[in-house]
């Protein structure tokens, strides 16, 4: 593997000020009998607090290195298990809460991720640049991603000086909470994002009517597969973007896409 014994690529950033750990974790509002799954724990700064709060805690943490300090806790805790193994790919069990401050080079994945994991709600430390756009209800393709299936809260932005070492960028606290298809039902265009997210392997154009098919069949109308072909052709989308993946799309497309909707 390219990164072999080489874990910068991991990029550690370490949260070391505590008033900024206190309130990561009560802002998760854990209680005594919440199953909680930490992603990445690092050196075991917010898991310390996390374990002592929480029901059970399972840890992912992909850099063996790190095993001394998460076993220190378990030595502590006796309700924390660890599954050493990229988040990105193991199971995640189902939960109340997942906390994590992840590397900001995954955010993307992770969070389609979640698509698939079942929790009630989930704090993160994310790139400031992403919170921004999220909150901001940017266009491009992450933000409608985690807009069309997560209700998103800022609770603080954060300085570098907040970990060690410190990141180039700004870092922002957010709260995501998963959000249902049926609460999109009178929200056109993020209904027929979101089903076309399931489907990112398809053509856009497929992709696209069997999404409209859907929302009409989510309002009791019946829209056949040429009146779909139909209110494409309105919308004047070229060939070429309408003949590729869903996720080969680039950001310009999707802004272009979710303008076209009507
Ligand atoms: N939670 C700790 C903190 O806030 O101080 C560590 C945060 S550090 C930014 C990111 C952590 O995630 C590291 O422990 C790193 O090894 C781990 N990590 C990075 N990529 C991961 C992945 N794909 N799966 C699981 N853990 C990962």
């Amino acid at each position: 593997m390219e990164f072999e014994n080489d874990t910068n690529y991991l990029d550690q950033h370490f949260l070391i000020d505590k008033h900024i750990i206190n309130k990561f974790v009560d802002e998760a509002n854990i209680g005594t009998d919440d199953v909680v799954v930490e992603i990445g724990p690092g050196k075991g700064q917010i898991t310390d607090t996390i374990a002592r709060r929480c029901g059970h805690l399972t840890c992912i943490e992909i850099d063996r290195e790190l095993e001394h300090f998460i076993s220190v806790l378990q030595h502590k805790y006796d309700n924390i298990d660890v599954i050493y193994g990229n988040a990105l790919n193991v199971y995640i069990p189902p939960c109340d809460k997942i906390i994590s401050a992840l590397p900001y080079s995954i955010t993307e994945p992770f969070i389609e991720k979640l698509l698939k994991c079942e929790f009630k709600e989930c704090m993160l430390i994310v790139g400031k640049r992403f919170a921004d756009g999220v909150i901001n209800k940017e266009l491009n393709k992450l933000s409608l991603l985690t807009n069309c299936f997560f209700e998103t809260t800022r609770i603080m932005d954060i300085t570098p000086d907040a970990f060690d070492p410190a990141p180039r960028v700004m870092s922002s606290m957010i709260r995501i909470v998963p959000i249902n298809r049926n609460s999109l039902k009178n929200n056109f265009k993020m209904y027929v994002f979101r089903e076309m997210f399931f489907h990112r392997d398809k053509k856009l154009k497929n992709n696209l009517m069997e999404a409209l098919i859907a929302f009409a069949k989510e309002h009791n109308q019946k829209l056949t597969k040429k009146e779909s072909k139909a209110v494409i052709d309105s919308y004047e989308i070229d060939k070429d973007t309408l003949n590729k993946l869903m996720e080969n799309l680039s950001n310009e497309e999707y802004e272009l896409i979710y303008n076209k909707l009507k």
